[in-house]
């Protein structure tokens, strides 16, 4: 028997309090990895290990991963933009030679659901992007910028599904042409650069002597925490961002499968070929709350749906 457990909007909310905190009485930040939980008594995670449980770095174990995108885009962009606004940020992540892992464009998708499906009959989901225009997420009270979900096996913190929201219903999402004229104004490449390094496994910068780089410049990594209207700088990867994504997937070691193979249909949410949701499992109550066995290697594995902390609106002046 497995359980799924979901942090509450005031869990996130309390642990984003405590990095802030952090962030702000420190000079030198490095790259952090996200991990399956945290230690009891100790901050900055959004879930507290259970007895018995250790804290285990997430990674995808495979070659390379694929990506969906919601058909209708954001409206003030119109699809085509926004599209392309979604893959150049993939491709930001891409343009990492000491990296192997690879983000594959599988199209885009009508389904509007975040989640994972672990009933199916592969243990890949679709990992999608969408865009919240009328609604965000209902019981967060402060607004944030845009969401990635992770769904990971916490016995070995291998990913299974990663999706992002970006919230386009409390901010002005769109192209910041120049920072001094667009400064009410949300990039969505520069939130979403942030949000797919969460995909990846990364979690916001933290204190730590171990900075790569100047340690003055932390603020102009990827990962860190805060971020403004008219930003454009998470456009781009520091080399501490880099360094992160090449610590877990390190490119003269590889991948044991070699190649980017990708499976010819992710099954689960978010691909209805012929428009009907397909799964094999008996009842929704039992998909959201149970493992199959073909979800993990060996005995049903304890899955974690977790809501990492986003980009959220900066509260003070810059
Ligand atoms: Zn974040």
């Amino acid at each position: 028997m497995s359980i799924l457990r979901t942090p509450t909007p005031r869990h996130l909310a309390s642990a984003f309090a405590a990095a802030l905190l952090v962030l702000l009485a420190t000079h030198a930040h490095a790259f952090v990895r996200t991990m399956t939980c945290t230690p009891p008594g100790e901050t900055g995670g959004t879930l507290t290990c259970r007895d018995g449980e250790q804290p285990l770095p997430l990674y995808w174990d495979a070659p390379c991963i694929g990506y969906h995108v919601h058909q209708d885009g954001l409206e003030t962009l119109g699809p085509e933009t926004t599209h392309e606004q979604v893959h150049r940020s993939f491709a930001t992540w891409n343009d990492v030679p000491c990296s192997w892992l690879r983000l594959v464009p599988r199209g885009l998708t009508d389904e509007d659901r975040v989640g994972y499906d672990a009933c199916g009959s592969s243990r890949r989901n679709a990992n999608v992007v969408l865009f919240r225009e009328d609604q965000w997420r209902a019981g967060d009270s402060a607004p944030i910028i845009a969401l990635t979900s992770v769904t990971y096996i916490v016995r070995t913190g291998e990913i299974l599904d990663a999706d992002i929201e970006v919230n386009a219903a409390h901010f002005d999402v769109g192209i910041v042409e120049n920072p001094f004229t667009s400064r009410h104004i949300v990039d969505l490449q520069n939130a979403l650069t942030h949000e797919i390094g969460h995909l990846l496994g990364l979690d916001h910068t933290s204190p730590d002597d171990r900075f790569v780089g100047d340690p003055d410049t932390w603020q102009e990594a990827a990962m860190h925490a805060l971020t403004r209207p008219g930003e454009t700088r998470k456009r781009t990867l520091h080399e501490d961002d880099i360094a992160g994504v090449c610590d877990i997937y390190p490119a003269d070691v590889g991948h044991p499968d070699g190649d980017c193979r990708l499976d010819p249909t992710p099954d689960g949410f978010f691909v209805r070929p012929s428009g009907e949701l397909r799964s094999s499992c008996p009842d929704d109550r039992a998909c959201g709350c149970t493992a199959t066995p073909n979800h993990s290697h060996g005995p049903p594995a304890l899955l974690l749906l977790v809501a990492l902390l986003a980009l959220r609106r900066r509260t003070r002046p810059l």
